[in-house]
């Protein structure tokens, strides 16, 4: 294992847009950030096609190319941007241990945070070769439903966040078909009340989906009765997978506090963790929102709250200096 011995003043885990939007306002302070990009570079927008919902691009663009305009504008001030993956944190103030890809090893005076989270997937063939190909497989009703206005879709899941998705969708969609696999729902009392007023949701009890239909766009589902072992087909446009999301956050195990679901816990208003120096933005923090315009605001805010802290250290120093000098 080499020790570089390298000392960065802010490193920043990760790339999509909290991350670079932490390192377009740490570079721009002067604070040179250093950002490991992680195994995917980009993170979840390189599997988005159009985005129409992030201000500034009025005529929309894709999520790949958006990644791209954030990672240039980061460079443009300094940002050095590498490819690695962290695998290892020890932190410890103003000289955190960072390992990277089990090798080397740097050392940061600040570290944010901004892995992000997974959407989970069912895993079935037709699904992910749909979804890589942006053929009307999403895992975001909200970036993706304008696309399927006044058609049939389908969404997995009976959770909140598939019950959000299905009551987003379905003021757009003629018909929402939504596929439980059990004989009840997980989602809270009110949500299931909402998702079972509208008129426009039917939901599939006992189902599960088989495969999704269609070579190069989602023509339909092939779906299976769990108690009956009846198939069917649903015909539908759009397929949206809401079984969950997971942060990214094993790295940081017995070492950062989170809650129940594994997401980081920073102090209300601000993006602190519980170790001193040490700040987390975007998805990774927030099972709420999970938009890439509230993950780079909160990326804002951690590059602030790492260049405030930096700049009462160098004060606290400097007073130590002057008194001893004295
Ligand atoms: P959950 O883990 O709560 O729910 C996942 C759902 O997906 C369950 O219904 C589960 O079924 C189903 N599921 C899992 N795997 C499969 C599969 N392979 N095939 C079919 N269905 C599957 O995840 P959510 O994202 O919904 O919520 C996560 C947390 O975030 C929760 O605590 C939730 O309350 C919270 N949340 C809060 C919101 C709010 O307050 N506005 C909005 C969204 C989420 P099963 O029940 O059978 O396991």
């Amino acid at each position: 294992m080499s020790d570089t011995q390298e000392k960065i003043k802010v490193l920043i885990i990760g790339s999509g847009p909290a991350g670079y939007t932490a390192a377009i306002y740490a570079a721009r302070a002067g604070l040179n950030p250093v950002v490991y990009t992680g195994i995917k570079p980009g993170g979840q927008l390189m599997d988005t096609t159009d985005v129409e919902n992030y201000p500034g691009y009025p005529k929309s663009i894709t999520g790949p190319e958006m990644m791209t305009d954030f990672e240039e504008q980061a460079k443009r001030f300094g940002t050095e941007v590498r490819f690695g993956h962290v695998t290892k944190v020890e932190f410890s103030p103003l000289n955190h241990k960072i390992t990277i890809d089990d090798s080397a090893v740097v050392y940061a005076e600040t570290v944010i945070i901004s892995t992000g989270a997974s959407a989970k997937w069912l895993g079935l063939e037709s699904e992910i070769r749909l979804r890589d190909m942006g053929g009307g497989v999403s895992a975001c009703a909200v970036c993706d439903g304008f696309f399927y206005k006044g058609q049939d879709v389908i969404v997995v899941g009976a959770g909140d966040t598939a019950s959000e998705e299905a009551l987003y969708l379905s003021k757009l969609c003629t018909k929402v078909h939504m596929l439980v696999r059990r004989d009840e729902m997980r989602a809270s009392k009110i949500m299931q009340e909402r998702v079972k007023q509208a008129e426009n949701i039917e939901i599939h009890w006992n189902t599960s989906t088989l495969e999704v239909l269609g070579e190069s766009g989602v023509e339909g589902a092939k779906v299976k009765n769990n108690i009956t072992g009846e198939e069917s087909t649903i015909p539908v446009t759009g397929f949206f997978v809401a079984i969950g999301h997971k942060p990214n956050t094993d790295l940081f195990s017995d070492v950062l506090d989170m809650d129940d679901h594994g997401y980081l816990i920073t102090q209300a208003g601000s993006t602190l963790t519980n170790a001193e120096g040490v700040y987390a933005c975007g998805d990774v923090q927030d099972s709420i929102y999970r938009q890439a315009v509230t993950a780079a605001g909160t990326g804002c805010m951690a590059a602030l709250d790492a260049e405030r802290y930096l700049s009462q250290k160098e004060f606290e120093a400097s007073q130590t200096t002057e008194k001893t000098e004295a």
